[in-house]
């Protein structure tokens, strides 16, 4: 009998490369997705294949018997708006995927005896004060302000995590993902990576929040979902970082897709958003060592293969 592996946000940008991978590997997928910020298209090519099963569902609601049912031996739980304009947006559905809709994976995978793999981020550490940041970093986070809806549901799974795991012993790994790209984002989503090359091809201008000088460390979709089945594969707990820890400011990212697209936009400068973090690299010392994990894909290269996605 294969095993199976339940996908929350498999109809997403990671959660569909995630879909892909395990069914190369011979697992039966099912994606659970509620469509709010992920799109059928992303899954559409796994439709007609019968290890694959889509169930239109929202996770904070009680889970259908088409999940119910079925043995489990992976839940990975990616479900959640990503982007700022997203989250700000679905701020209230955001603060309840990260409590109800976590707990409610929980509680199945308590049942089922599943592995339970949680989507955390970067963002558990908010604004910086130390760098490049450590899981052990406990973070600089607003807890009341224009990203708290997701900083603090993601830092509250956290600890949901934390408790289904001491105290029922729940089979759990977290990762802390940082700025990851590639085929499959969003063009609409409002993410740098996504913004600037379809400014980039549609000749308009390249918008840059603030001066530019904030960094990010940008990780090619690949290197991450690598990642994310080294993690569920070793049975450790985590928090693990996974990103690449290549340092860019957003004013070079900008530099480096105008010369990927041979594009002629200007590059424009508007108000930086509130509590937008300064500085943000990973610490992958962790990864390298447990998962032996890590990123092979530099940004140019990435760039290139996302540049050719948006131009199709
Ligand atoms: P995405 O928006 O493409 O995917 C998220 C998916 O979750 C979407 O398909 C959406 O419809 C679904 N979803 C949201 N709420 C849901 C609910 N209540 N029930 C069922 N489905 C729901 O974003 P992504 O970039 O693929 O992100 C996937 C996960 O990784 C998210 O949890 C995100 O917080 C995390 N993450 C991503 C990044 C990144 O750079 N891409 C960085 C840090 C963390
Ligand atoms: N950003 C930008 N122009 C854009 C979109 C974003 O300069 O069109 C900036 C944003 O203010 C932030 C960085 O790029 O400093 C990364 O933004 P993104 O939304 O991709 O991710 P996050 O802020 O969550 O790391």
């Amino acid at each position: 009998m294969p095993k199976t592996i339940l996908i929350a946000g498999g109809a997403g940008f990671l959660g569909s490369h995630l879909s892909d991978s395990y069914l190369a590997k011979g697992y039966k997928v099912i994606a659970v997705d509620n469509l709010s910020t992920g799109a059928i298209k992303n899954i559409e090519h796994l439709k007609s294949n019968p290890d694959f099963l889509f169930v239109e569902h929202d996770i904070c609601a009680p889970l259908p018997s088409v999940i119910m049912d079925h043995e489990l031996e992976i839940i990975a739980n990616l479900a959640s708006p990503a982007s700022p304009p997203h989250y700000q947006r679905l701020a209230l559905e955001t603060l309840n995927v990260g409590s109800i809709g976590v707990q409610n994976l929980l509680e199945l995978a308590k049942t089922k005896k599943a592995r339970f793999f949680q989507a955390s981020t970067s963002e558990v550490y908010g604004d910086p004060e130390i760098h490049p940041q450590p899981e052990t970093y406990k973070g600089c986070v607003n807890s009341y302000g224009p990203r708290s809806m997701y900083d603090e549901a993601k830092r509250f799974a956290e600890a949901m995590i934390y408790v289904y795991h001491n105290k029922f012993k729940v089979d759990t790994a977290i990762v802390r993902i940082f700025n990851t790209y590639g085929p499959r984002m969003d063009r609409d989503d409002g993410r740098v990576v996504s913004n600037l090359i379809v400014q980039a091809l549609a000749g308009q201008p390249l918008t840059i929040y603030g001066d530019g000088t904030q960094t990010r460390s940008f990780c090619y979709v690949s290197d991450l979902i690598r990642g994310f089945i080294a993690l569920i594969e070793s049975g450790e707990e985590g928090p693990i970082n996974i990103g690449n820890d290549g340092e860019f400011t957003i004013l070079e990212l900008a530099e480096i897709v105008k010369e990927l697209t041979k594009s002629k936009s200007e590059i424009i400068f508007k108000p930086l958003p509130g509590d937008d973090p300064l500085q943000r690299k990973p610490d992958i010392t962790l990864a390298e060592k447990k998962l032996k994990w890590s990123p092979t894909v530099q940004l140019r290269e990435g760039l290139l293969s996302t540049i050719e996605y948006f131009k199709s």
